[in-house]
């Protein structure tokens, strides 16, 4: 009886407690008698766990920093090192990524960022002297990626002035040459280009070039066509590679823009890094003096120089590139909600992003290790080969799962995702096609030459 009358005493003050406007509210959306019955006959720790899951479930989710550096790479790189890497970061952050989309769209190059960039200091970072920084190939590395994670257009734009134009003159250049050109090159005073596919001759360049030079005095004629040519439709120099009339061996000249005999043409309609200014250049009895000739230049032996040093930085773009679209989908499956929770709660959606991330992993570590061995002048053909075809392959998967996981979404550029999974093809094809990447470490493992 004393206990009876307990529990109408607790119930009475229930009731004087009810909010019955909400009670009613509530009763519109469940049935109450069925709640009741329910709730009733569940324990004492169910109904715990369900009043804290009511409440909020506690302490609120701390979302984990977007970082796709898993292993912490960076973080072994000494501090002044580390500093600069967050000097181009903190540019492509402000500067870059808020127009990316729109010149991209254009198939505009943003030439207001020139003079910002030149500020970084960062042009032919791995030469000595003629102005250059002379850090290590490793760091280079590291920007490359840095600059690709944000618009793989501009690491192109930036690695045919820095590595592919600059290599060139700093590679195959006379003393002269170096000290007249490399100085304004690394403040991006003056911009360069590097022409050696032709219309009919890719993969096949390296016996098959057929624009032609000859000497007629202290002068040499040049004759041919050169396709794919980044940055020519506005370069002040083009380093233009031709074959001798004469002795057969392939030979670099440094064209300027003004050269009566020199037609760049804007390459129309890609579907890939589209900020990039490709050109068809048609060299019509150009006329080039032999003192710009590069003077070390004397068979394609050497022009396979610059492309092993620059082919190790494209590894590292698509290890950038990768990275992008890894970390855009990372943060986007946080904020996207379906079935009221965000698509990373999901087992499914989760499997994919540990993919991306294990191979993103992967293609850092080899990228990492390609550039120690460049610093250590241990770099082969086949090194930096096995990376660009390792790393491009593994880029195209990253892009593809990134892509996806945006759902209708990933198609739209607003999203990055979608200039990231476009310029991932052109990353794959340039600078030597997985095939032929593959050939030349084919040929290095093996010792026979599969090349036809
Ligand atoms: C966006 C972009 C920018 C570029 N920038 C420059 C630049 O600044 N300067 C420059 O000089 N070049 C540049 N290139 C050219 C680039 O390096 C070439 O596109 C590349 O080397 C491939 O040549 P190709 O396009 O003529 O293809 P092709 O050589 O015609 O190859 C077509 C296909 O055949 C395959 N193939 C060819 N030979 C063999 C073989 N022996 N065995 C098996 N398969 C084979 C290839 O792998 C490929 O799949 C650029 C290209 C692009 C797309």
């Amino acid at each position: 009886m004393k206990n009876l009358l307990k529990s109408f005493s607790g119930i009475k003050s229930l009731i004087k407690n009810i909010d019955f406007a909400k009670l009613n509210e509530l009763s519109q959306k469940v049935d109450l008698n069925e709640m009741v019955g329910v709730v009733s006959k569940m324990s004492e720790e169910d109904l715990a766990k369900m009043m804290k899951m009511m409440k909020g479930g506690g302490k609120k989710k701390e979302i984990p920093e977007v970082n796709g550096d898993f292993y912490t790479l960076e973080k072994t790189l000494p501090p002044h090192e580390q500093e600069i890497i967050a000097q181009v970061r903190d540019f492509m952050e402000k500067e870059i990524r808020p127009i990316a989309n729109e010149y991209w769209n254009k198939g505009h190059f943003p030439m207001h960022i020139i003079p910002k960039m030149a500020k970084l200091n960062i042009a032919g970072l791995t030469y000595k002297g003629y102005g250059c920084p002379g850090h290590s190939a490793l760091l280079e590395g590291f920007l490359a990626m840095e600059m690709a994670r944000v618009d793989t257009s501009i690491s192109t734009f930036f690695g045919v002035q820095s590595g592919l134009a600059m290599g060139s003159i700093y590679v195959c250049g006379s003393e002269e040459q170096k000290t007249e050109w490399l100085p304004q090159m690394q403040k991006m005073e003056i911009i360069g280009a590097f022409g050696l596919t032709e219309p009919k001759v890719g993969s096949g360049v390296a016996g098959g070039l057929t624009t032609t030079c000859k000497r007629e005095g202290d002068e040499w004629v040049i004759n041919g066509q050169k396709k794919w040519i980044g940055n020519a439709t506005f370069s002040d120099i083009t380093i233009i590679w031709a074959r001798d009339l004469d002795d057969q061996q392939v030979k670099g000249f440094i064209v300027k823009k003004d050269n009566p005999g020199f037609h760049p043409e804007k390459i129309e309609n890609k579907m890939a890094l589209r900020t990039v200014q490709n050109a068809l250049i048609t060299m019509k009895d150009c006329r080039v003096p032999e003192s710009d000739r590069l003077q070390n230049a004397n068979s394609f032996k050497d022009t396979s120089e610059i492309l092993r040093l620059t082919r190790a930085g494209v590894a590292w773009q698509a290890v950038g590139c990768g990275r992008g679209a890894y970390e855009a989908a990372l943060r986007y499956t946080n904020e996207r909600k379906q079935f009221g929770r965000p698509i990373a709660g999901f087992q499914l959606v989760q499997d994919l992003l540990v993919t991306m991330l294990g191979d993103l992993t992967a293609m850092q570590t080899m990228v990492y290790r390609l550039s120690q061995m460049q610093d250590a002048g241990e770099l082969k053909d086949e090194h930096a080969s096995l990376a660009k075809v390792f790393c491009t392959l593994r880029m195209r998967t990253i892009v593809d799962h990134s892509r996806e996981l945006f759902g209708g979404n990933g198609i739209l550029l607003e999203y990055d995702i979608a200039r990231f999974v476009a310029d991932a093809e052109a990353i794959y094809s340039y600078e030597g096609t997985k095939e032929i990447n593959s050939l030349i470490v084919g040929r290095a493992i093996t010792g026979q030459s599969a090349f036809v």
